[in-house]
């Protein structure tokens, strides 16, 4: 059983997933895939979910998938155990959004320079916009993260674009096609195979689109506020107004004078709903909207999928956060 641990299972093993009693982790004598192992061919590691779900359609049965983000886990303010950078450094391709994920990008630059591929390589990054930066400036931030003073150092140097391009389905399109290309270089036998699953995932993307592009082209309110501002792109694509109360760090604490800069601008343009994420506090969002009579509703950043979540992976959470938002806006 050791000689033939798999892929996966060595994968999962280096990513902490599984105990090691369970699967024999650190046991193996060098055993490299046996005769019981998965037939994938290409180890692939993600940083963030909607990744994972991408690599995992593009690669289908040729590509063994590991993310680095725990289900339920913010994935902005991850750490890498050194097994999960043993995994990013064993890897045949490493897929990640630099500028998301500090610990990430620092891992790729040091045990991945030839086989990290970054999505901001492949689709064009929009700019965080004036408010959307990072705020770490207030106490509070600073007490409770005072241990990852370095991170958030880091944080601040990745020139300002917004890393949440999956919310934009034609750019998670494009960023499938240059995975394809990619995973054909790893492995050239599998190739027609990725670039057909690159196109099956495009067309769904689309699919995706036309769905946005007609849900949201009717409605009484295009203004979207939201806890975090991870919505630019989706804002951007179908003309609507992210107003972010907090950064594009979930962490990063608003002011008091932000929250009432929000709570007035959500009782002069009459917003109805203020949203709240999966995986990160409502407490904010739900003060400002007991202050301005407005309701709350989930809006998924798909930053992860748990229990919580309102569907099982990315096509599902985007159309149940398309149906979230023709509701708020009142579309028709
Ligand atoms: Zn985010």
């Amino acid at each position: 059983m050791r000689s033939g641990m798999s892929r996966r299972v060595a994968a999962a093993c280096a990513a902490g997933l599984v105990t090691a009693a369970a699967a024999g982790c650190g046991t193996a004598d060098g055993g490299d895939g046996g005769p019981q192992g998965s037939d994938a061919s290409v180890s692939v590691v993600t940083g963030v979910y909607p990744l994972q779900w991408l690599a995992e359609r593009v690669g289908g049965e040729h590509v063994d998938v590991t993310n680095l983000t725990e289900p339920g886990a913010e994935p902005h303010d991850l750490e890498l155990s050194p097994r999960q950078v043993g995994a990013v450094a064993e890897a045949d391709v490493v897929l990640h959004i630099s500028g998301l994920q500090p610990a990430v990008d620092e891992a790729v630059a040091q045990q991945a320079p030839d086989t990290g591929l970054d999505a901001a390589d492949l689709v064009e990054l929009r700019a965080a916009e004036e408010g959307e930066g990072h705020e770490h400036g207030d106490e509070d931030g600073h007490e409770e993260h005072g241990e990852h003073e370095e991170h958030e150092e880091h944080d601040h140097d990745h020139g300002g674009t917004d890393p949440h391009v999956w919310l934009d389905p034609e750019r998670m399109a494009a960023i499938a096609d240059g995975l394809a290309e990619r995973l054909a270089e790893a492995d050239a036998a599998d190739a027609d195979a990725f670039r057909a699953n690159a196109e099956r995932v495009s067309a769904e993307l689309d699919d995706l689109d036309s769905a946005y592009r007609d849900g949201l082209a009717q409605c009484a309110s295009r203004d979207l506020v939201t806890s975090h501002t991870a919505f630019g792109y989706l804002a951007d694509r179908y003309d609507l107004t992210q107003v972010g109360i907090s950064g594009v760090d979930p962490d990063s604490e608003p002011s008091p004078a932000r929250m009432a800069e929000v709570a007035r601008l959500v009782e002069e343009h009459d917003v109805t709903t203020i949203f709240t994420e999966t995986l990160a506090s409502p407490a904010i969002a739900e003060t400002i909207a007991e202050e301005t009579g407005a309701t709350t509703a989930v809006l998924d950043p798909l930053e992860g999928i748990t229990d919580r979540s309102p569907g099982d992976d990315y096509p599902s959470v985007m159309t149940a956060n398309l149906e979230a938002l023709r509701m708020a806006l009142s579309c028709d």
